[in-house]
């Protein structure tokens, strides 16, 4: 008798687990209660086009050589009175990228003080990613499992995995949600972080569902520019080949299902699929 019951108990314990994973990895057909807009943020521009040569394993940009412009972009995502931060940008300007206002300034500018910002979400490790998150030590790190191992990892796994900016999380002194999967950031499928590794062992990308416009895909580095997401192109520097063409699969999968207008976040000509900031996208 204790066995079945053991054994029933142990069976409604794992449709339990598996009922919740469900809920908490399934965006599409929840409808957002909270009223959510979407706000692109200027995270960093390279002043000359880039030489793309190493953004395809097959050559696709070498022979002849191709150069295209490239911009670093973040957005705030506005749910309710809650505020999540999607990408921190290059860190500073330099000599090869203009980067006029910080994330900080322009929030200031639409009213939001770092101290708003509940969560900081990361597409992935690399430095124009993440080089504004020390300005938000009180937000909770949403940051995909895989990338956050490599992070931690001293000496770091990948040589362009620069544990510095994540120095207060991997400290202990501030919150850290890793994601293995998807994750339904705020609970009711308005924001989705979407697992599309490949580019790094844990790349994530990101869905909003906002009423008036409709589902919005934000690329991560899942693609940089319109000519990889058109051909599957796989940049030299990805961490597994396979992996990310699966992960472009999905990505497009995901983007024709929902009718979804795609945001490849360093593509400058995507700059315009969403209003000028301060104008928030609804
Ligand atoms: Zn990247």
């Amino acid at each position: 008798m204790t066995g079945s019951y053991s054994a029933r108990r142990a069976l409604i314990a794992a449709w339990s687990g598996l009922l919740l994973a469900a809920a908490s990895s399934a965006p599409v057909s929840a409808q957002p209660k909270a009223s959510v807009s979407l706000t692109r943020l200027d995270c960093g521009t390279f002043k000359a086009p880039r030489d793309v040569s190493g953004f395809s394993d097959s050559f696709a940009y070498s022979n002849p050589p191709k150069t295209l412009p490239f911009t670093a972009s973040c957005y705030l995502i506005r749910h309710g009175d809650r505020f999540m931060l999607w990408d921190a940008g290059f860190a500073a300007p330099s000599d090869l990228v203009a980067l006029p206002k910080t994330v900080v300034q322009q929030l200031a500018e639409v009213g939001v003080t770092p101290d708003k910002i509940a969560f900081v979400g990361i597409s992935h490790y690399h430095a124009d990613h993440t080089g504004q998150l020390p300005n938000f030590p009180d937000a909770t790190l949403l940051i995909g499992a895989g990338d956050w191992d490599v992070v931690r990892a001293t000496p770091p796994k990948y040589a362009n995995a620069d544990p510095r900016p994540f120095a207060h999380w991997i400290s202990g002194g501030g919150k850290v949600e890793t994601v293995a999967v998807d994750k339904d950031v705020f609970g009711d499928g308005s924001v989705v972080i979407l697992n599309l590794p490949g580019h790094t062992p844990g790349h994530h990308g990101l869905l909003v569902r906002l009423a008036q416009t409709g589902p919005v895909l934000l690329s991560g580095d899942v693609v940089h520019f319109h000519e990889n997401y058109e051909t599957n192109g796989v940049p030299t520097f990805n961490t597994d080949r396979a992996d990310s063409l699966a992960s472009i699969d999905r990505f497009k999968d995901i983007a024709a299902h929902l009718k979804a207008r795609v945001i490849i976040q360093h593509d400058p000509r995507d700059i315009a699929k969403l209003p000028a900031f301060p104008k928030a996208a609804q």
